[in-house]
Protein backbone atom coordinates (compact mmCIF):
# COMPACT_ATOMS: atom_id res chain seq x y z
CA UNK A 1 0.00 0.00 0.00
CA UNK A 2 1.41 3.27 -0.76
CA UNK A 3 1.51 6.42 1.89
CA UNK A 4 -0.16 9.32 0.88
CA UNK A 5 0.64 10.85 4.93
CA UNK A 6 4.03 11.27 3.69
CA UNK A 7 2.63 13.35 0.37
CA UNK A 8 3.66 17.02 0.66
CA UNK A 9 0.94 20.03 1.04
CA UNK A 10 -0.54 19.56 3.94
CA UNK A 11 -0.01 22.11 5.81
CA UNK A 12 -1.33 22.18 9.51
CA UNK A 13 -2.72 25.60 9.51
CA UNK A 14 -2.49 27.94 12.74
CA UNK A 15 1.28 26.65 13.75
CA UNK A 16 3.87 29.12 13.95
CA UNK A 17 6.03 27.81 11.29
CA UNK A 18 2.82 27.58 8.62
CA UNK A 19 0.25 30.59 9.34
CA UNK A 20 -3.08 30.26 8.38
CA UNK A 21 -3.03 31.25 4.56
CA UNK A 22 -5.50 34.11 3.71
CA UNK A 23 -8.58 33.43 2.06
CA UNK A 24 -7.27 33.74 -1.60
CA UNK A 25 -3.78 31.44 -0.94
CA UNK A 26 -4.51 27.80 -2.33
CA UNK A 27 -5.02 25.52 0.58
CA UNK A 28 -4.28 21.51 0.34
CA UNK A 29 -5.33 18.75 2.26
CA UNK A 30 -5.39 18.64 6.07
CA UNK A 31 -3.85 15.80 7.69
CA UNK A 32 -7.80 14.65 8.05
CA UNK A 33 -8.16 14.88 4.36
CA UNK A 34 -5.58 13.20 3.42
CA UNK A 35 -6.47 10.57 6.30
CA UNK A 36 -9.90 9.93 3.85
CA UNK A 37 -7.32 9.79 0.74
CA UNK A 38 -5.49 6.49 2.13
CA UNK A 39 -9.21 4.97 2.85
CA UNK A 40 -10.35 5.88 -1.21
CA UNK A 41 -7.34 5.11 -2.51
CA UNK A 42 -6.30 1.54 -0.97
CA UNK A 43 -9.28 0.01 -1.40
CA UNK A 44 -9.43 1.30 -4.76
CA UNK A 45 -5.93 -0.60 -5.52
CA UNK A 46 -6.41 -3.77 -3.81
CA UNK A 47 -10.16 -4.57 -3.38
CA UNK A 48 -10.77 -5.29 -7.78
CA UNK A 49 -14.06 -4.31 -6.94
CA UNK A 50 -14.36 -1.99 -10.20
CA UNK A 51 -12.63 -4.71 -12.62
CA UNK A 52 -15.06 -7.11 -11.13
CA UNK A 53 -18.33 -4.56 -11.76
CA UNK A 54 -16.71 -4.19 -15.19
CA UNK A 55 -16.84 -8.15 -15.73
CA UNK A 56 -20.35 -7.88 -14.90
CA UNK A 57 -21.39 -5.08 -16.89
CA UNK A 58 -19.40 -6.62 -20.23
CA UNK A 59 -19.60 -10.19 -20.47
CA UNK A 60 -23.36 -10.16 -18.09
CA UNK A 61 -24.65 -7.33 -19.93
CA UNK A 62 -22.44 -6.86 -22.84
CA UNK A 63 -22.98 -4.98 -25.90
CA UNK A 64 -25.71 -2.06 -25.05
CA UNK A 65 -26.55 0.41 -27.82
CA UNK A 66 -29.43 2.74 -26.91
CA UNK A 67 -32.75 1.64 -27.43
CA UNK A 68 -32.09 -2.08 -26.95
CA UNK A 69 -32.83 -4.71 -24.89
CA UNK A 70 -29.33 -5.11 -23.28
CA UNK A 71 -29.22 -1.01 -23.01
CA UNK A 72 -32.30 -1.52 -20.66
CA UNK A 73 -30.29 -4.59 -18.87
CA UNK A 74 -28.06 -2.25 -18.02
CA UNK A 75 -29.48 0.36 -16.35
CA UNK A 76 -31.33 -2.48 -14.18
CA UNK A 77 -27.31 -3.91 -13.35
CA UNK A 78 -26.56 -0.29 -12.63
CA UNK A 79 -29.35 0.30 -9.99
CA UNK A 80 -28.78 -2.80 -8.62
CA UNK A 81 -25.36 -2.00 -8.17
CA UNK A 82 -25.93 1.72 -6.87
CA UNK A 83 -28.14 -0.53 -3.90
CA UNK A 84 -25.33 -3.36 -3.15
CA UNK A 85 -23.12 -0.27 -2.55
CA UNK A 86 -25.48 1.77 -0.19
CA UNK A 87 -25.70 4.21 -2.70
CA UNK A 88 -29.10 5.97 -3.53
CA UNK A 89 -29.80 5.71 -7.13
CA UNK A 90 -32.90 6.31 -9.54
CA UNK A 91 -33.86 6.58 -12.99
CA UNK A 92 -34.76 9.65 -15.26
CA UNK A 93 -35.88 9.11 -18.41
CA UNK A 94 -34.45 9.84 -22.13
CA UNK A 95 -36.44 9.02 -25.66
CA UNK A 96 -33.55 7.80 -27.61
CA UNK A 97 -32.81 6.98 -31.01
CA UNK A 98 -32.99 2.84 -31.62
CA UNK A 99 -30.82 2.28 -34.91
CA UNK A 100 -30.26 -1.84 -35.53
CA UNK A 101 -27.61 -3.14 -37.41
CA UNK A 102 -28.03 -5.90 -40.31
CA UNK A 103 -26.31 -7.68 -42.95
CA UNK A 104 -23.27 -5.86 -43.99
CA UNK A 105 -20.88 -7.07 -46.76
CA UNK A 106 -18.58 -4.89 -49.55
CA UNK A 107 -16.50 -6.07 -52.64
CA UNK A 108 -14.11 -4.13 -54.85
CA UNK A 109 -15.15 -5.87 -58.07
CA UNK A 110 -12.71 -7.46 -60.42
CA UNK A 111 -11.67 -5.35 -63.01
CA UNK A 112 -8.97 -5.93 -65.99
CA UNK A 113 -6.45 -5.01 -63.58
CA UNK A 114 -6.81 -6.90 -60.45
CA UNK A 115 -9.16 -9.51 -59.17
CA UNK A 116 -11.90 -8.85 -56.65
CA UNK A 117 -11.59 -8.46 -53.24
CA UNK A 118 -13.68 -8.45 -50.17
CA UNK A 119 -14.02 -5.28 -47.95
CA UNK A 120 -14.49 -5.68 -44.53
CA UNK A 121 -17.14 -2.73 -43.26
CA UNK A 122 -19.76 -1.81 -40.60
CA UNK A 123 -22.57 0.24 -40.99
CA UNK A 124 -21.76 3.61 -39.07
CA UNK A 125 -24.95 4.29 -36.52
CA UNK A 126 -27.78 6.73 -38.20
CA UNK A 127 -27.27 5.12 -41.26
CA UNK A 128 -29.56 4.20 -44.11
CA UNK A 129 -30.14 0.58 -45.17
CA UNK A 130 -29.58 -0.30 -49.09
CA UNK A 131 -31.76 -2.05 -51.69
CA UNK A 132 -31.63 -5.81 -50.62
CA UNK A 133 -29.84 -6.38 -54.13
CA UNK A 134 -27.06 -3.42 -52.72
CA UNK A 135 -25.55 -0.63 -54.11
CA UNK A 136 -22.85 -0.97 -57.46
CA UNK A 137 -21.05 2.70 -58.01
CA UNK A 138 -17.36 3.43 -58.87
CA UNK A 139 -15.40 4.75 -56.03
CA UNK A 140 -14.03 8.70 -55.65
CA UNK A 141 -11.34 9.03 -53.06
CA UNK A 142 -11.34 12.36 -50.65
CA UNK A 143 -9.63 13.22 -47.77
CA UNK A 144 -11.30 15.85 -46.65
CA UNK A 145 -14.99 17.61 -46.42
CA UNK A 146 -12.98 20.46 -48.47
CA UNK A 147 -11.60 18.23 -51.33
CA UNK A 148 -15.20 16.36 -51.56
CA UNK A 149 -16.72 19.88 -52.23
CA UNK A 150 -14.36 20.98 -54.76
CA UNK A 151 -15.14 17.70 -56.90
CA UNK A 152 -18.58 19.49 -57.30
CA UNK A 153 -21.04 17.30 -59.92
CA UNK A 154 -17.90 14.48 -60.11
CA UNK A 155 -19.55 12.83 -57.07
CA UNK A 156 -23.06 12.46 -57.97
CA UNK A 157 -24.31 8.73 -58.67
CA UNK A 158 -20.37 7.63 -57.17
CA UNK A 159 -19.65 6.10 -53.79
CA UNK A 160 -17.44 8.40 -51.74
CA UNK A 161 -14.44 7.13 -49.78
CA UNK A 162 -13.19 8.97 -47.17
CA UNK A 163 -9.71 8.48 -46.21
CA UNK A 164 -7.14 9.99 -43.85
CA UNK A 165 -3.76 9.17 -41.93
CA UNK A 166 -4.74 8.69 -38.38
CA UNK A 167 -2.03 7.12 -36.72
CA UNK A 168 -2.55 8.01 -33.28
CA UNK A 169 -4.77 8.52 -30.17
CA UNK A 170 -4.75 12.39 -30.42
CA UNK A 171 -5.65 12.28 -34.42
CA UNK A 172 -8.81 11.55 -33.53
CA UNK A 173 -10.53 14.71 -33.25
CA UNK A 174 -8.87 15.69 -36.61
CA UNK A 175 -10.64 13.03 -38.40
CA UNK A 176 -14.15 12.48 -36.77
CA UNK A 177 -15.47 14.92 -38.62
CA UNK A 178 -15.03 12.85 -41.96
CA UNK A 179 -17.29 10.14 -40.36
CA UNK A 180 -19.79 12.42 -38.49
CA UNK A 181 -20.43 14.56 -40.78
CA UNK A 182 -18.57 13.63 -44.08
CA UNK A 183 -21.63 10.94 -45.27
CA UNK A 184 -24.00 13.69 -45.17
CA UNK A 185 -22.00 16.32 -47.23
CA UNK A 186 -21.97 13.57 -49.83
CA UNK A 187 -25.68 12.86 -49.71
CA UNK A 188 -26.20 16.53 -50.68
CA UNK A 189 -23.55 16.27 -53.59
CA UNK A 190 -25.21 13.28 -54.87
CA UNK A 191 -23.17 10.27 -53.89
CA UNK A 192 -25.05 6.76 -53.65
CA UNK A 193 -22.99 5.52 -50.35
CA UNK A 194 -19.97 6.55 -48.34
CA UNK A 195 -17.13 4.22 -46.93
CA UNK A 196 -15.29 6.07 -44.45
CA UNK A 197 -11.88 4.87 -43.23
CA UNK A 198 -11.88 3.84 -40.02
CA UNK A 199 -10.96 5.93 -36.80
CA UNK A 200 -8.15 3.58 -35.84
CA UNK A 201 -4.36 3.30 -34.66
CA UNK A 202 -4.05 -0.31 -35.24
CA UNK A 203 -6.19 -2.39 -37.45
CA UNK A 204 -6.14 -6.27 -37.82
CA UNK A 205 -8.88 -5.95 -40.35
CA UNK A 206 -10.67 -4.78 -38.02
CA UNK A 207 -13.86 -1.93 -39.12
CA UNK A 208 -14.26 0.79 -36.45
CA UNK A 209 -18.07 2.30 -36.39
CA UNK A 210 -19.24 5.00 -35.02
CA UNK A 211 -22.45 7.82 -35.79
CA UNK A 212 -23.01 9.94 -38.96
CA UNK A 213 -25.66 12.78 -38.55
CA UNK A 214 -27.62 13.99 -41.76
CA UNK A 215 -28.34 17.31 -41.88
CA UNK A 216 -32.11 18.43 -42.08
CA UNK A 217 -33.24 18.44 -45.40
CA UNK A 218 -30.89 16.12 -47.02
CA UNK A 219 -32.09 12.39 -47.96
CA UNK A 220 -29.51 10.15 -46.08
CA UNK A 221 -27.49 7.50 -47.94
CA UNK A 222 -25.96 4.41 -46.88
CA UNK A 223 -22.80 5.35 -44.80
CA UNK A 224 -20.30 1.99 -43.67
CA UNK A 225 -16.88 2.40 -42.14
CA UNK A 226 -14.18 0.15 -43.98
CA UNK A 227 -10.99 -1.59 -42.24
CA UNK A 228 -7.74 -0.01 -42.28
CA UNK A 229 -6.38 -2.66 -44.84
CA UNK A 230 -9.34 -2.16 -46.85
CA UNK A 231 -8.88 1.84 -47.24
CA UNK A 232 -5.14 1.27 -48.46
CA UNK A 233 -6.01 -1.43 -51.09
CA UNK A 234 -8.71 1.11 -52.37
CA UNK A 235 -6.24 4.05 -52.30
CA UNK A 236 -3.77 1.60 -54.02
CA UNK A 237 -6.08 0.98 -56.38
CA UNK A 238 -7.50 4.22 -57.46
CA UNK A 239 -3.76 5.73 -57.28
CA UNK A 240 -2.68 7.02 -60.73
CA UNK A 241 -5.84 7.70 -62.37
CA UNK A 242 -6.83 3.95 -61.58
CA UNK A 243 -10.56 3.14 -61.10
CA UNK A 244 -12.51 1.01 -58.57
CA UNK A 245 -16.44 -0.22 -58.60
CA UNK A 246 -17.60 -1.48 -55.36
CA UNK A 247 -21.05 -3.62 -54.47
CA UNK A 248 -22.18 -2.79 -51.14
CA UNK A 249 -25.16 -4.41 -49.01
CA UNK A 250 -26.53 -2.67 -45.61
CA UNK A 251 -29.58 -3.80 -43.36
CA UNK A 252 -29.15 -1.61 -40.89
CA UNK A 253 -32.52 0.34 -39.97
CA UNK A 254 -33.70 3.86 -37.68
CA UNK A 255 -36.62 2.57 -35.74
CA UNK A 256 -38.68 5.16 -33.63
CA UNK A 257 -37.55 6.52 -30.95
CA UNK A 258 -37.75 4.14 -28.03
CA UNK A 259 -37.89 5.03 -24.37
CA UNK A 260 -35.10 4.84 -22.05
CA UNK A 261 -33.15 6.43 -18.78
CA UNK A 262 -30.35 7.94 -17.40
CA UNK A 263 -29.15 6.22 -14.10
CA UNK A 264 -28.49 9.03 -11.27
CA UNK A 265 -26.75 8.02 -7.90
CA UNK A 266 -25.68 10.06 -5.06
CA UNK A 267 -23.68 10.62 -1.71
CA UNK A 268 -25.75 13.77 0.07
CA UNK A 269 -23.15 16.41 0.88
CA UNK A 270 -22.61 17.00 4.69
CA UNK A 271 -22.35 21.00 4.88
CA UNK A 272 -23.50 21.99 1.67
CA UNK A 273 -25.68 19.57 0.18
CA UNK A 274 -26.92 21.69 -2.36
CA UNK A 275 -23.78 22.13 -4.27
CA UNK A 276 -22.95 19.29 -6.89
CA UNK A 277 -19.97 17.71 -7.89
CA UNK A 278 -20.82 15.83 -11.28
CA UNK A 279 -18.98 12.21 -11.86
CA UNK A 280 -20.36 11.27 -15.01
CA UNK A 281 -19.92 8.47 -17.99
CA UNK A 282 -21.90 6.42 -20.34
CA UNK A 283 -23.75 3.51 -19.70
CA UNK A 284 -24.60 2.75 -23.43
CA UNK A 285 -21.89 1.16 -25.67
CA UNK A 286 -21.92 0.68 -29.51
CA UNK A 287 -23.71 -2.61 -30.25
CA UNK A 288 -20.25 -4.72 -31.10
CA UNK A 289 -17.91 -5.74 -28.56
CA UNK A 290 -19.18 -5.08 -25.18
CA UNK A 291 -18.15 -1.24 -24.29
CA UNK A 292 -15.24 -2.58 -21.90
CA UNK A 293 -13.00 0.60 -22.83
CA UNK A 294 -15.67 2.59 -24.04
CA UNK A 295 -17.15 3.44 -21.50
CA UNK A 296 -17.65 0.29 -19.89
CA UNK A 297 -14.44 1.27 -17.85
CA UNK A 298 -15.76 5.14 -16.88
CA UNK A 299 -18.81 3.50 -15.99
CA UNK A 300 -16.98 1.62 -13.31
CA UNK A 301 -14.62 3.91 -12.34
CA UNK A 302 -17.23 6.59 -11.38
CA UNK A 303 -19.38 4.19 -9.65
CA UNK A 304 -16.67 2.72 -7.69
CA UNK A 305 -16.24 6.74 -6.66
CA UNK A 306 -19.66 6.88 -5.28
CA UNK A 307 -19.17 3.27 -3.04
CA UNK A 308 -15.79 4.52 -1.62
CA UNK A 309 -17.22 7.69 -0.92
CA UNK A 310 -20.67 6.56 0.45
CA UNK A 311 -18.60 4.98 3.22
CA UNK A 312 -16.43 7.97 4.34
CA UNK A 313 -17.98 9.42 7.72
CA UNK A 314 -18.25 12.38 7.72
CA UNK A 315 -19.97 12.60 4.32
CA UNK A 316 -17.88 15.15 2.21
CA UNK A 317 -19.28 18.78 2.57
CA UNK A 318 -20.91 18.88 -0.89
CA UNK A 319 -22.64 16.71 -2.63
CA UNK A 320 -21.01 14.03 -5.23
CA UNK A 321 -23.67 12.97 -8.20
CA UNK A 322 -22.74 10.14 -10.68
CA UNK A 323 -24.81 10.23 -13.30
CA UNK A 324 -24.40 7.32 -16.24
CA UNK A 325 -25.61 8.71 -19.59
CA UNK A 326 -27.79 7.29 -21.96
CA UNK A 327 -27.03 7.50 -26.03
CA UNK A 328 -23.41 9.20 -25.75
CA UNK A 329 -22.76 7.24 -28.47
CA UNK A 330 -25.74 7.89 -31.39
CA UNK A 331 -27.52 11.07 -29.75
CA UNK A 332 -26.29 12.66 -26.63
CA UNK A 333 -29.91 12.37 -25.31
CA UNK A 334 -29.03 11.42 -22.07
CA UNK A 335 -26.93 14.77 -21.54
CA UNK A 336 -29.27 16.92 -23.05
CA UNK A 337 -31.66 15.31 -21.16
CA UNK A 338 -29.87 15.84 -17.84
CA UNK A 339 -28.98 19.58 -18.78
CA UNK A 340 -32.43 20.32 -19.42
CA UNK A 341 -33.95 18.19 -16.22
CA UNK A 342 -31.87 19.92 -13.84
CA UNK A 343 -31.06 23.49 -15.41
CA UNK A 344 -32.37 24.80 -12.51
CA UNK A 345 -29.49 23.33 -10.54
CA UNK A 346 -26.68 23.80 -12.79
CA UNK A 347 -25.13 27.05 -11.23
CA UNK A 348 -24.91 25.03 -8.04
CA UNK A 349 -22.91 22.47 -10.13
CA UNK A 350 -19.59 23.08 -8.75
CA UNK A 351 -17.73 20.85 -10.45
CA UNK A 352 -18.21 18.21 -13.07
CA UNK A 353 -15.97 15.31 -14.97
CA UNK A 354 -16.58 12.88 -17.31
CA UNK A 355 -14.62 9.89 -17.57
CA UNK A 356 -14.58 8.69 -21.13
CA UNK A 357 -11.60 7.83 -22.61
CA UNK A 358 -10.79 4.18 -21.79
CA UNK A 359 -9.60 1.78 -18.81
CA UNK A 360 -6.07 3.11 -19.27
CA UNK A 361 -3.61 3.77 -16.01
CA UNK A 362 -4.05 7.86 -14.90
CA UNK A 363 -1.89 10.80 -15.72
CA UNK A 364 -2.90 13.46 -13.93
CA UNK A 365 -6.11 16.61 -13.89
CA UNK A 366 -7.07 18.64 -16.38
CA UNK A 367 -9.39 21.56 -15.49
CA UNK A 368 -11.87 23.90 -17.82
CA UNK A 369 -12.51 26.78 -15.10
CA UNK A 370 -11.88 30.23 -14.21
CA UNK A 371 -8.89 32.52 -12.89
CA UNK A 372 -6.58 30.95 -10.44
CA UNK A 373 -8.32 26.98 -10.72
CA UNK A 374 -4.79 25.71 -11.06
CA UNK A 375 -3.40 27.10 -7.97
CA UNK A 376 -6.15 26.46 -6.15
CA UNK A 377 -6.27 22.83 -7.15
CA UNK A 378 -2.66 21.48 -7.47
CA UNK A 379 -1.94 21.11 -4.01
CA UNK A 380 -4.62 18.35 -3.54
CA UNK A 381 -3.20 16.00 -6.34
CA UNK A 382 -0.57 15.22 -3.72
CA UNK A 383 -2.15 12.01 -3.12
CA UNK A 384 -2.51 11.29 -6.76
CA UNK A 385 1.29 11.21 -6.62
CA UNK A 386 2.19 8.08 -6.10
CA UNK A 387 -0.17 6.84 -8.75
CA UNK A 388 1.68 8.75 -11.27
CA UNK A 389 -0.59 11.35 -11.55
CA UNK A 390 -0.03 13.61 -9.45
CA UNK A 391 0.24 16.70 -11.66
CA UNK A 392 -2.05 19.11 -13.28
CA UNK A 393 -2.23 19.01 -16.99
CA UNK A 394 -2.54 21.29 -20.04
CA UNK A 395 -5.32 20.94 -22.20
CA UNK A 396 -8.70 21.62 -21.01
CA UNK A 397 -11.11 18.96 -19.18
CA UNK A 398 -15.02 18.00 -21.25
CA UNK A 399 -16.25 15.70 -22.62
CA UNK A 400 -19.66 14.79 -24.98
CA UNK A 401 -21.89 14.46 -22.25
CA UNK A 402 -20.94 17.56 -20.70
CA UNK A 403 -21.03 19.47 -23.61
CA UNK A 404 -24.81 20.76 -22.90
CA UNK A 405 -23.37 22.26 -19.48
CA UNK A 406 -21.10 24.40 -21.05
CA UNK A 407 -23.06 27.13 -20.99
CA UNK A 408 -23.38 27.17 -17.26
CA UNK A 409 -20.38 27.57 -16.65
CA UNK A 410 -19.75 24.39 -14.95
CA UNK A 411 -16.28 24.12 -14.37
CA UNK A 412 -14.96 20.77 -15.68
CA UNK A 413 -12.31 18.39 -14.38
CA UNK A 414 -10.72 15.27 -15.45
CA UNK A 415 -8.86 12.47 -14.61
CA UNK A 416 -6.53 11.96 -17.90
CA UNK A 417 -6.13 7.82 -18.02
CA UNK A 418 -3.73 6.99 -21.23
CA UNK A 419 -5.65 6.22 -24.52
CA UNK A 420 -2.72 5.35 -26.67
CA UNK A 421 -3.93 2.12 -27.03
CA UNK A 422 -7.91 3.34 -26.79
CA UNK A 423 -8.45 3.52 -30.78
CA UNK A 424 -6.76 0.54 -31.57
CA UNK A 425 -10.15 -1.50 -30.34
CA UNK A 426 -12.61 1.65 -29.95
CA UNK A 427 -16.06 1.32 -31.30
CA UNK A 428 -15.11 -2.93 -32.65
CA UNK A 429 -15.83 -5.98 -31.77
CA UNK A 430 -12.54 -5.86 -29.87
CA UNK A 431 -13.36 -4.04 -27.21
CA UNK A 432 -13.87 -6.34 -24.76
CA UNK A 433 -12.67 -6.72 -21.10
CA UNK A 434 -9.81 -9.00 -21.93
CA UNK A 435 -8.04 -5.39 -23.42
CA UNK A 436 -8.49 -4.07 -20.26
CA UNK A 437 -5.91 -3.74 -17.47
CA UNK A 438 -7.28 -4.82 -13.82
CA UNK A 439 -4.01 -2.91 -12.53
CA UNK A 440 -4.14 0.33 -14.73
CA UNK A 441 -8.27 0.64 -13.71
CA UNK A 442 -7.76 0.22 -10.50
CA UNK A 443 -5.13 2.92 -10.54
CA UNK A 444 -7.71 5.31 -12.42
CA UNK A 445 -10.55 4.01 -10.47
CA UNK A 446 -8.43 5.46 -7.42
CA UNK A 447 -7.65 8.75 -8.89
CA UNK A 448 -11.13 9.06 -9.76
CA UNK A 449 -12.38 8.44 -6.24
CA UNK A 450 -9.56 10.97 -4.55
CA UNK A 451 -10.56 14.06 -7.33
CA UNK A 452 -14.35 13.48 -6.63
CA UNK A 453 -13.82 13.63 -2.79
CA UNK A 454 -11.41 16.53 -2.78
CA UNK A 455 -13.72 18.73 -5.50
CA UNK A 456 -16.30 18.21 -2.66
CA UNK A 457 -14.53 18.80 0.47
CA UNK A 458 -12.37 21.81 -0.47
CA UNK A 459 -12.89 25.10 1.52
CA UNK A 460 -13.63 26.98 -1.72
CA UNK A 461 -14.99 25.65 -5.38
CA UNK A 462 -13.85 26.55 -8.57
CA UNK A 463 -13.96 30.04 -10.11
CA UNK A 464 -16.13 29.36 -12.68
CA UNK A 465 -15.15 29.69 -17.23
CA UNK A 466 -15.90 32.84 -18.75
CA UNK A 467 -18.42 32.07 -21.10
CA UNK A 468 -18.03 30.14 -23.76
CA UNK A 469 -16.84 31.25 -27.05
CA UNK A 470 -17.44 27.98 -28.76
CA UNK A 471 -20.38 26.46 -27.07
CA UNK A 472 -22.53 25.90 -30.32
CA UNK A 473 -19.61 23.26 -31.75
CA UNK A 474 -19.23 21.55 -28.62
CA UNK A 475 -23.23 20.85 -28.51
CA UNK A 476 -23.51 19.78 -32.30
CA UNK A 477 -22.02 16.40 -32.98
CA UNK A 478 -23.16 13.45 -30.96
CA UNK A 479 -20.80 11.19 -28.93
CA UNK A 480 -17.33 10.44 -28.40
CA UNK A 481 -18.35 8.78 -31.16
CA UNK A 482 -17.93 12.48 -32.12
CA UNK A 483 -16.33 14.99 -30.03
CA UNK A 484 -16.56 18.52 -29.28
CA UNK A 485 -15.15 20.05 -32.64
CA UNK A 486 -11.81 21.30 -31.55
CA UNK A 487 -11.00 25.04 -31.43
CA UNK A 488 -9.10 27.16 -30.21
CA UNK A 489 -9.40 28.00 -26.12
CA UNK A 490 -12.58 24.85 -26.67
CA UNK A 491 -12.93 22.56 -24.22
CA UNK A 492 -10.09 19.43 -25.67
CA UNK A 493 -11.99 17.31 -27.31
CA UNK A 494 -12.27 14.19 -25.21
CA UNK A 495 -10.73 11.05 -26.88
CA UNK A 496 -14.09 9.12 -27.74
ZN1 LIG B 1 -17.38 6.79 -25.04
Amino acid sequence: MISLLAAPAAPKAGTASNPPPAATKAVGPTTAQLQVAERLVGPALTDGHAYSRLTELTDGVGARLAGSEASEASVQWALRSFKADGVKAWTEPVKVPHWIRGEERAELLPSDRFRGHSLQVMALGGSVETPPEGITADVVEVSSIEELTALGDRVKGRIVFFNHTMKEAEDYGRFAGLRGHGPSVAAKAGAVATLVRSLATASLSTPHTGSTRFDDGVAPIPAASVTVEGAELLHRVLANGGSARVHVVLGCKNLPDADSFNVVAEVKGSAKPEEIVLLGAHLDSWDVGSGAHDDGAGVVMVMEAARLIARQKPAPRRTVRVVLFMNEENGLRGARAYAEAHAAELPRHVAAMEMDAGGGRPLGVALRAGEGASELVQPWLSPLAALGAGKLMSGEAGGADLSPMVSAQVPFFVVRVDSSRYFDVHHTHADTLDKVDPEALAKSTAAVAWTAYAFADMPTTLARPTAPPTAPSLVAPPSQGTPPAPAPGAVKPATH
